[in-house]
């Protein structure tokens, strides 16, 4: 009281002494005991300020903003010699990883520690632990702590998603009572709809970590990659009827962890076990969390040189107190308390193996950049698409993989795409990867045509070959190659013509859909053309863009085409006449009128949140295009005939209203059907698609006898029925607007098995065919089942309007580039 009724006067005489004598605990700043409420954010980011203010062994950095504007953070602790060094300590290690090498390196320095906590909003504890972690380590009076950063600096990373974080308190808080409820059944253990795991677009941030789709994880790496810690922890937590889970990790382990990070994994989970059996708290290690999926906040780390590991403290959806299975009462403050143990002891472990941390770090790296792992030491690919180069350009700068474009030669090896060796060149246009650098542990697992699998049994996606991904075709040398100068190409001229006709645009990548987006928004008048067709000596592939002065009668048309291709990297031919040298001319039936897309996205209750985020992100942040989004439960509100596209996500929809969709589409609208969501259309009137296995299954079921399962194989006979995320070859009728700018054939991410049967009436656009798999895990019926073949994208005349069928996500995550313009075509070429 004190304090607020006289504060210049504590200010002018003893504010500071008070400080420099003591610095405040997060009970004390905060004014309550850590685990009696959750901390608000900006409550959290003040604690961190206050510490950077008061204490002079440490330095916060802001590192970014979320995308509601809250602050993303890094605190730097170190002694109070080194934390004046902090750059050269970081310059130093980057010399230590060979990734700068303009001097040598001191194996002598410090062994850097990052703990990353509260990446899923809604497994809050792991922010609360951060404080009293930090205030712990920052606190001149705390001999331990002192004694530990001798040899360790340490960063704290208090939230990695800020966003997440504040929609779950915030929800809590709203429902809570005066004392909390520790019945499993009351609302505030059962969040709503999204919940606040996800970010603000419903991304997990713990599937980004690699790919960077997400605003938060570009912002985060740009400084993890400046900086590359010896050791990362990323802070979690699982159910609440779990016990605690540290490293060791889980098999599958990638075989490209070394000995070295297996071993201090286990040095580091003894010293946590140490303390938790000292307090008689459960915990358990080696199940369930694998190490194989290399987007995770432990696996990046590792392929990046670090001991990564995963904490997993029992708490989703706990509260302030919950009664467990066991009939035990599970607060916020035990969760507190178990974090933050596991915090201090996986430091103190790591500053008594310093020297050896930043030696094994060391190894590790001398060793990626002088005898990489891996089957191929250096990957051509070949630039077919300059946009999806561009774009794997961009992934591979955001890792520090480097590469270089352009050489001459002939030579052998690996075709991605055919699965055989070939012989190929190289040209200027192609890219070439060296695995001799610093990254190539982290550039094989993103490359290998198939990912190791030590065991079947794992938590993700299986397969994620980024020549798949970006739909580029790769080749694989088993041996380094000498790069040649490359004879440079010249540069197209530019054609000029005064008073254009027309204009033409290509059709093949997310640039180009945002170059129609970006004039749609300007309401000018896009076409396409059906028919691929030659003119001034270019050939055009069907869908290439069309912006006719006809009908765009508008003073600064040009103007506005120039700025806009200038915006995009597009080059625009434009045309005096519309007169083509081969194909139908620009007035011809077979070039269509795109009618500008008025979009609703279905989202809520029913909703799988993930998908409907990936659509709503793709559409916000990519290409700039305005979509409605409208709750399920609402959908009976609305105006269906104010829209002309209706997307629904992946989801199980309950309640759906098939009948009132399908006369919408009668009446011209078109449906766009993701994933599980085309189960809601199977077997309803209007609607043509049908299970593949449906007559199939029936038999099977008639044919299948009980049969003696061994109870102890119940989670990997479960496999059988499985597919961890798998690369499939679909064929392609690239001549059908849904396939537009594609070649015959897509590599599609399969996540289960669903297959449709193809369409009676309709066009089966993407079909698999017999051995179609390219790599992943498909459990044995699964296999079987995708063998036998069936629609995966087709579409569907109904009435007046369409109806889009895409049993597989093609905007997986954000990152699967290759599928985002089939999802386009789908909103902008299909039923004009
Ligand atoms: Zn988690």
């Amino acid at each position: 009281m004190l304090k607020k009724i006289f504060p210049f006067l504590l200010c002018a005489f003893c504010f500071t002494s008070v400080f420099a004598q003591k610095m405040q605990s997060p009970d004390e700043f905060l004014g309550y005991k850590l685990g009696s409420q959750f901390t608000s954010h900006y409550r959290l980011t003040d604690y961190f300020r206050y510490v950077a203010a008061t204490s002079k062994q440490v330095r916060l950095v802001q590192y970014g903003t979320t995308n509601e504007s809250r602050p993303l953070m890094a605190m730097f602790i170190a002694s109070a010699e080194n934390i004046g060094k902090l750059e050269s300590i970081r310059a130093n290690n980057l010399r230590l990883a060979g990734v700068d090498k303009t001097a040598a390196a001191s194996t002598g320095a410090p062994v850097i520690v990052w703990l990353s906590y509260n990446v899923h909003g809604n497994e809050p504890s792991s922010s609360e632990a951060a404080m009293q972690t930090l205030y712990d380590m920052a606190n001149p009076a705390n001999q331990r702590a002192q004694a530990w950063l001798k040899n360790t600096v340490v960063v704290i990373d208090p939230c990695l998603n800020p966003d997440g974080r504040e929609r779950y308190v915030n929800y809590y808080n709203s429902v809570k009572g005066a004392t909390p409820n520790t019945d499993p059944a009351s609302r505030e253990h059962n969040e709503v709809w999204p919940g606040g795991r996800v970010n603000h677009y419903y991304f997990d941030l713990n599937r980004d970590w690699a790919w960077q789709v997400q605003k938060e994880t570009q912002e985060r790496m740009a400084l993890y990659n400046k900086w590359l810690p010896q050791i990362h922890v990323d802070f979690h937590e699982q159910g609440y009827n779990s016990p605690y889970y540290f490293a060791p990790a889980a098999q599958p382990f990638h075989r490209d962890i070394t000995e070295w990070q297996k071993e201090f994994q286990t040095t580091i989970g003894k010293n946590n076990a140490k303390y938790f059996d000292q307090n008689g708290w459960l915990y358990f290690t080696r199940e369930e969390f694998d190490l194989l999926y290399p987007s995770y906040g432990d696996t990046y780390p590792i392929y990046n040189g670090s001991v990564g590991m995963t904490y997993e403290q029992g708490g989703i959806g706990a509260g302030l107190a919950v009664i467990t299975r066991t009939g035990d009462v599970l607060t916020l403050a035990d969760r507190i308390t178990h974090h933050h143990s596991n915090s201090l002891s996986t430091i103190e472990t790591a500053a008594e193996h310093a020297h050896k941390a930043v030696q094994e770090f060391k190894k590790y790296f001398d060793s990626a950049t002088a005898a990489p792992v891996g089957d191929y030491k250096t990957y051509v690919i070949k630039n077919d698409n300059d946009d999806n180069l561009a774009a794997l350009s961009k992934l591979l700068d955001q890792n520090g993989i480097r590469y270089r474009m352009g050489s001459r030669g002939s030579f052998n090896g690996f075709d991605y795409f055919t699965g055989k060796n070939a012989q190929f060149t190289i040209t200027a246009k192609d890219m070439v990867i060296s695995a001799y650098q610093p990254k190539s542990v982290l550039l094989n697992v993103l490359f290998e045509p198939k990912t190791f699998l030590a065991d079947s049994n794992t938590y993700d996606i299986t397969a994620w070959s980024l020549p798949y991904v970006y739909g580029l075709r790769t080749y694989g040398v088993k041996d380094a190659i000498q790069l040649t100068a490359a004879n440079t190409a010249k540069p197209a001229k530019e054609q000029t013509v005064n008073n254009p006709y027309a204009y033409i645009c290509t059709w093949r990548s997310v640039e180009d859909v945002k170059f129609l987006a970006a004039l749609l928004n300007e309401k000018i008048k896009m076409r396409f053309s059906e028919r691929s067709f030659e003119v001034s000596g270019q050939q055009f592939a069907p869908g290439s863009l069309i912006i006719a002065k006809a009908g765009n009668e508008r003073p600064d048309l040009d103007e506005l085409i120039k700025r806009t291709a200038a915006k995009f990297g597009r080059k625009p031919l434009p045309l005096s006449s519309g007169f083509v040298e081969k194909g139908a001319d620009l007035g011809s039936g077979t070039v269509r009128y795109i009618k500008p897309p008025k979009i609703m996205v279905i989202a809520g209750t029913g909703v799988a949140a993930e998908n409907m985020g990936e659509v709503w992100h793709f559409f916000d942040q990519q290409i700039g295009f305005p979509i409605t989004i409208v709750r399920h439960s609402d959908i009976g509100k609305v105006k269906l005939a104010d829209f002309n596209v209706i997307i629904l996500p992946d989801g199980p929809y309950e309640d759906f209203k098939d009948e009132r969709m399908a006369n919408w589409v009668k009446d011209g609208g078109k449906l766009i059907a993701m994933g599980s969501s085309i189960k809601q259309l199977t077997e309803k009137q209007g609607f043509a698609i049908k299970n593949a296995d449906s007559l199939q299954a029936d038999k099977d079921k008639r044919k299948d006898k009980p049969e003696v399962k061994i109870y102890e194989d119940r989670q990997r006979d479960a496999f059988n029925n499985n597919v961890s995320g798998a690369i499939y070859k679909v064929d392609l009728d690239n001549s059908h607007p849904l396939a537009f700018g594609y070649p015959d054939f897509y590599y599609t991410l399969k996540l289960d098995d669903s297959l449709y049967g193809l369409l009676d009436e309709g066009w089966n656009v993407a079909t698999l065919k017999k051995d179609a798999f390219v790599a992943g895990l498909v459990g044995n019926k699964s296999r079987q089942k995708l063998n036998k073949g069936g629609l995966l994208f087709g579409v569907q005349n109904l009435g007046r309007g369409s109806v889009v069928y895409m049993a597989d996500d093609p905007l997986f995550r954000g990152f699967w580039e290759n599928g985002k313009l089939l999802f386009c075509n789908a909103v902008f070429m299909v039923g004009q």
